[in-house]
């Protein structure tokens, strides 16, 4: 593994790196050694400021540039994007901790937004109207908001700041990127690819800092729209905030992601698509398994026996341990958090079918958890009710897919959930019925592709708008409506005090 040098990460401003000068800083760990590798200043209310009124300045004149000119800036910073994979994949493991193949994934995929914002010149067209009445034609505009500000979690250090920030971008304003304070190289990285894509200085800005910096964005003036992605808990005081202060705000938070195995499912099919979509990423996925939910005894007989022999041989390793199945967790309170729950769980009367709490790793300070399963699971357990954002994943029996549909649809979280069956019947009942966001047939994380729209619903996103999609060109837009006459000789005047009407 490289040694690390503590370096200070800056932030963006106006196309120039800086150091910034409030006292506050935070350090940034590598998962997989457990040791510091830098220091990240927090910006102050005062950096807030300035950074948005020289967003202010650039947003005025990159709304007025052509979407064609703004476009072949995202072709040059996809190009970039792909040219850069390796270095961003290897700063993804050492901030975050995931494995390089898994780094790489979550890169390809969020390059997927940056082909969707290059279609921004057909997403952006109007509708037009021809003599709504009166020689009248009418017809919409998108136009751009202005100063708009992305908050991003750990957990994707490249993929979601994409996702949330590139259309935007793309359709004429300003941004200021929040990175997560834990993750904050690959928005570095980021930057200096904006900037050798030609992307005017303004445009796109980085500033570090925790939750005073959030504050500070979220309620200032001149911020027109707050994307959000983190912990619902958060996720709710952005959405309060932002709001009190007249943004336009949507919030994405926590996941329980259920798979039900229905007694006619390819059982091995199923174990498969359990262990990647459960474990991969250390389960630091807001899209991963969390509940394994087998309908019938026998279901759950056969699918738990299948499991626990493969999630044994799970191991977790560093980020560049191309062996490791899955990296370690983001920190040493992350891991605290998740061997607490699954005592918890234990006291509470769950069974521990495989026990991962002290797992056999190379870096001992590293913040590794094993892969955990627990069984006995119910409802009524805080293992169930709450998040685990970590390899701890239960099993909850079920008598009946009626049973299966009412719990989760009774679940404080609805992002994602799939069902494993053969039956059409089944499939069409649950996607039917189903209250959540995201719906898997056969596949186990549906994270939507990046042309369609991705969102939870219930406790896992506040406001509207979706992530990536289409619809986050209607977040980062406001239409006007326009209708239009041309008098000409003929035209007499005429004074109408009735409402108009065509
Ligand atoms: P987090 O909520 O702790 O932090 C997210 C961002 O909010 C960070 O930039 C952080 O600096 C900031 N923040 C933290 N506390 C704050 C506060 N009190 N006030 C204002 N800002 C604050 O989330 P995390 O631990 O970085 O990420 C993991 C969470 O994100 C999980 O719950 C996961 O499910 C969720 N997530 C959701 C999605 C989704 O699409 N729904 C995607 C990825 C991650």
């Amino acid at each position: 593994m490289t040694t690390l040098k503590l370096d200070t990460v800056t932030h963006y401003i106006n196309g120039e790196k800086v150091k910034g000068n409030n006292d506050k800083y935070g350090f940034v760990y590598s998962p997989s050694t457990g040791k510091r590798i830098a220091a990240v200043p927090y910006a102050s209310a005062e950096e807030v400021d300035e950074t948005v009124q020289l967003a202010k300045k650039a947003a005025a004149k990159w709304a007025k540039t052509s979407v064609g000119k703004r476009v072949e800036v995202l072709f040059k910073f996809r190009q970039l994007l792909v040219e850069n994979t390796d270095e961003l994949a290897q700063l993804i493991g050492k901030e975050n901790g995931k494995t390089i193949s898994d780094a790489k994934g979550e890169i390809s995929r969020g390059i997927e937004s940056v082909d969707l914002a290059i279609g921004a010149p057909q997403i952006l067209k109007g509708e037009h109207s021809v003599n709504v009445g009166g020689d009248i034609n009418a017809y919409s505009m998108k136009q751009p908001l202005g100063v708009v500000t992305c908050i991003s979690p750990f957990n994707f250090p490249v993929m979601v700041p994409l996702a949330m920030s590139v259309m935007a971008v793309a359709v004429g304003n300003a941004m200021i990127l929040k990175p997560s304070e834990k993750v904050p190289y690959s928005a570095q990285l980021i930057s200096e690819l904006w900037e050798k894509a030609g992307l005017p200085a303004g445009v796109w800005n980085v500033l570090n800092g925790d939750k005073d910096t959030v504050n500070a964005i979220i309620t200032h003036s001149d911020i027109q729209a707050v994307s959000f992605v983190g912990s619902t808990k958060v996720a709710e005081i952005i959405y309060e905030v932002g709001t009190k202060h007249h943004k336009r705000v949507n919030a994405f938070g926590g996941g329980k992601n259920h798979l039900v195995i229905m007694p006619d499912a390819d059982i091995d099919k199923a174990v498969d698509s359990f262990l990647g979509s459960a474990y991969g990423s250390a389960s630091q996925r807001c899209m991963a398994v969390s509940v394994a939910m087998p309908v019938g005894q026998k279901t759950a007989d056969v699918f738990t026996a299948k499991l626990k022999e493969k999630v044994e041989n799970l191991r977790p390793g560093s980020y560049d341990d191309e062996s490791a199945d899955f990296g370690a967790v983001i920190s040493a309170e992350a891991k605290q958090s998740i061997l607490h729950s699954i005592d918890e769980a234990v006291r509470d009367g769950a069974n521990v079918v495989v026990d991962g709490r002290n797992p056999d790793v190379e870096f001992k300070e590293g913040f590794y958890l094993g892969a955990t399963l627990l069984d006995n699971v119910t409802p009524d357990m805080n293992v169930y009710k709450e998040e685990v954002f970590g390899p701890a994943r239960t099993i909850v029996s079920v008598d009946s897919i009626d049973e299966a549909i009412q719990l989760i649809n009774n679940h404080q979280y609805g992002n994602g959930v799939a069902i494993f069956t053969n039956s059409g019947r089944d499939a069409r009942k649950f996607t039917q019925e189903i209250e959540v966001g995201m719906v898997g047939v056969n596949v186990p994380i549906p994270i939507p592709v990046g042309y369609h729209n991705f969102g939870g619903w219930k406790g896992s996103r506040l406001g509207e708008g979706q992530m990536f999609g289409p619809d986050t060109a209607r977040f980062f837009t406001k239409t006007k409506t326009v209708s239009e006459r041309w008098f000409d000789q003929s035209s007499t005047d005429e004074i109408n005090f009735d409402f108009p009407s065509s």
